[in-house]
């Protein structure tokens, strides 16, 4: 066989259609970023979904990641930020969490610079046992940027740790979408407004032939990516694929979303504040807040918990409050036969840590690695679904953990989340931080140690004793050292600008 006719036997077994079920988040991130990695080769993409039913309508603060997507469809920042009326987000401000008047804050940034080779907090326990009063966060630049309401782009070149940062955005969920829908279609992406009733399986193998729409429209594809939210139209419904239920560790199931005129210039940041039955948040973008409150509706009912947002927001409500029920866990298999659930479909947890997005974002990226042909070979499915899996029960434990170390003493809900068998990959790490201050790594892991490290200090839930290896260094080199980090934090916030400021610019900028 020549090099030739080889070349085209593969062809000839490549998917030509890609069909997206759904026109939310997930689905207009699935139709850019697939029209952008697939354009040089002939395949149709196809987003179905029906304005009829609509979207989840939420999801508005991210994790840095967002910005690698940002770029691998090519869309600039200052755009974003200006179509999506965006702002930054340095980390999450967790308000009340560690008992009543306490707050923390988890940055996407590092604290402090390690030295030889000993992580940074093991000499700031030293120092504290000694009687230091610095709180950790006074050695993180991103930090103190959220604190101050200022902006500053991460450096190209750091020189150490301390300038170690990065951002997210905030955005209006609906008009995000509306710009990748703009993208999409502008890159030869086709939009069915069609509502599916009926989903057509192979009678052999069992996959996915072609959905049929209310209308009476029949649409054929070789791979399907389920994009129908909460539904889960092909994977769980036509697939049958099992959902794992976490809820006895994450037994908040239900919020209620409540969009408000914005108050005043926000901090970049997005605000959970501890409530009786679960947590409230608090996303400023430019032209209004958006504030939910997600609860266990075992301890507090739907009237209550609403009640319990609208004393807790700032400004006139712009619109009737948007009720929301979920289970939190996934299903079994994200990738079953020709079907690939990305978003809701596949899975949910709550967004204590605006993690939904990026879980988007690193399926897609999953999906372009292990891009199968018609042949749809099991073993890249069998991947796919290994990695998956183990992505989502990271970041199950790190959220996990927010709940079982709380401080909230004599609160039903909070005593029962904090008296929980933890899963045996949350309590392993637990039991190295306690005994000796070490961070677990596993593979998958979405947080890093500077995040582990932020709550478990947020929480006051510190080691029993510093590393004996901090020991190198005695108190009053370690007390000179740390005098000068505050000082070079400092001394970069000079170089910062007011957030709103910054906005201001940049929307002129992308006027
Ligand atoms: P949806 O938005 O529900 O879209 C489903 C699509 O499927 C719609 O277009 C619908 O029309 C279509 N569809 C369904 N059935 C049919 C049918 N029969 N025929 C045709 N079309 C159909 N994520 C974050 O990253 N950060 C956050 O801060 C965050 N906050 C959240 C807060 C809450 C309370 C909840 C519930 C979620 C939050 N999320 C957050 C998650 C985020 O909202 C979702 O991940 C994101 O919106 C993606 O949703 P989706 O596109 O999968 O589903």
């Amino acid at each position: 066989m020549t090099e030739h006719q080889h070349d085209d036997q593969d062809i000839g077994r490549n998917i030509r259609r890609i069909v997206i079920v759904g026109g939310g988040t997930a689905g207009w991130m699935s139709a850019a970023y697939l029209a952008r990695k697939l354009r040089h080769l002939p395949i149709a993409i196809t987003v179905v979904d029906s304005s009829a039913i609509g979207t989840v309508g939420v999801g508005e603060a991210t994790v840095p990641a967002i910005r690698d997507f940002f770029e691998a469809v090519e869309l600039g920042e200052p755009e974003v930020l200006a179509a999506t009326e965006g702002t930054i987000k340095y980390g999450i401000r967790f308000v009340d969490w560690a008992g009543a008047g306490k707050s923390f804050f988890h940055p996407f940034g590092l604290y402090g610079v390690p030295a030889r080779d000993v992580a940074f907090h093991h000499y700031w326990l030293k120092l504290r046992a000694a009687g230091h009063e610095h709180p950790l966060s006074h050695y993180c630049l991103a930090t103190q940027l959220a604190e101050r309401s200022l902006f500053l782009p991460p450096p190209d070149r750091v020189v150490n740790d301390l300038g170690v940062f990065n951002f997210a955005v905030h955005f209006d969920a609906s008009k995000f979408a509306a710009m990748l829908r703009r993208l999409s279609m502008a890159n030869g992406v086709a939009h069915i407004d069609a509502r599916i009733d009926h989903v057509e399986r192979d009678g052999g193998h069992g996959r996915v032939v072609a959905v049929t729409t209310a209308d009476g429209g029949r649409i054929e594809g070789d791979l399907w990516i389920d994009c129908s939210g909460f539904r889960s139209l092909l994977l769980g419904e036509a697939m049958a694929v099992p959902y794992r239920d976490w809820r006895r560790w994450l037994p908040c199931d239900r919020a209620i979303a409540l969009p408000c005129r914005a108050a005043g210039p926000h901090k970049p940041m997005t605000t959970a504040t501890a409530r009786a039955a679960g947590w409230q948040w608090l996303i400023p973008l430019q032209h209004r807040v958006g504030n939910g409150h997600v609860y266990c509706s075992e301890f507090i009912s739907d009237d209550e918990a609403e009640t319990v947002l609208r004393e807790n927001v700032e400004g006139e409500v712009l619109a009737e409050p948007n009720r929301l029920r979920f289970t939190t866990g996934h299903r079994e298999r994200f990738w079953e036969g020709n079907v690939v659930g990305i978003g809701l479909s596949s899975g949910f947890l709550e967004p204590l840590e605006s993690t939904s997005i990026v879980l988007i974002q690193s399926g897609l990226e999953r999906l372009v690695k292990l891009f199968p042909d018609r042949g749809m070979d099991p073993r890249l499915a069998k991947t796919y679904n290994q990695q998956s899996v183990l992505e989502f029960e990271r970041i199950r434990d790190f959220l996990v953990l927010h709940y079982a170390a709380n401080k909230r003493l004599g609160e039903r809900f909070w005593d029962a989340m904090r008296t929980m068998e933890l899963p045996g990959t949350l309590q392993g790490r637990l039991d190295a931080w306690r005994a000796g201050g070490e961070f677990v790594r596993h593979e998958w892991d979405t947080f890093q140690d500077p995040s582990w490290l932020s709550m478990y200090a947020g929480f006051g839930d510190l080691p029993a004793r510093h590393s004996p290896l901090a020991d190198q260094f005695s108190t009053a080199e370690l007390t000179d050292t740390f005098d000068r980090m505050r000082a070079a934090i400092g001394a970069t916030l000079q170089h910062a600008e007011p957030h709103a400021a910054f906005l201001a610019r940049n929307r002129s900028r992308a006027a």
